[in-house]
């Protein structure tokens, strides 16, 4: 780079500039299905902020939405319904496994819970707790954000 442009240019990769914009703009689908969700709710709220990371944004649409929270305990009844919400979310998209529940079932060892939310979809990221602390959901989301970062990005 020649001296003149120093200081006043920076340079990146499309790839990565592509990821930093993704981070920033989620558009989170809630598929809210029991407890947990109080403690998805209070993270929104104005004392955890979760809008100063871009990901505050609910659509309920999938069509519209990039991250699928699931958040509660998943019924083998309703699991059906979540593989076509991830079905239609529009690619690129990412999961996060809110809580014990939907990423192992939680207390719910029994015949009509779904032990894991990995045996109908694709999960990125794993958030531990009963229900998880609004910190601890902070935590998975940058763990979220530092995958989109890092990730190959299709673009056309
Ligand atoms: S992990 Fe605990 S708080 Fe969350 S939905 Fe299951 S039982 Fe409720």
């Amino acid at each position: 780079m020649s001296r003149s442009l120093s200081g006043n240019v920076m340079t990146t990769k499309f790839d990565k500039l592509l990821g930093w914009a993704r981070k920033y703009s989620l558009f989170q689908y809630p598929f809210v299905t029991a407890c947990c969700g109080m403690e998805f709710m209070s993270t929104a709220c104005s004392h955890y902020d979760i809008d100063r990371f871009g990901a505050a944004f609910p659509r309920f649409s999938p069509r519209q939405a990039d991250v699928i929270w699931v958040v509660g305990t998943i019924s083998h009844k309703i699991a059906p319904i979540l593989r076509t919400v991830y079905d239609q979310t529009a690619d690129p998209k990412w999961v996060v496994s809110f809580g014990a529940c939907a990423s192992c079932g939680g207390p719910y060892d029994n015949y009509a819970t779904v032990q894991g939310i990995d045996t109908i979809v694709p999960v990125d990221v794993y958030i531990a707790g009963c229900p998880p602390r609004p910190e601890a959901v902070l935590d998975g989301l940058l763990k979220l954000q530092d995958l989109i970062q890092n990730q190959k990005h299709e673009w056309k």
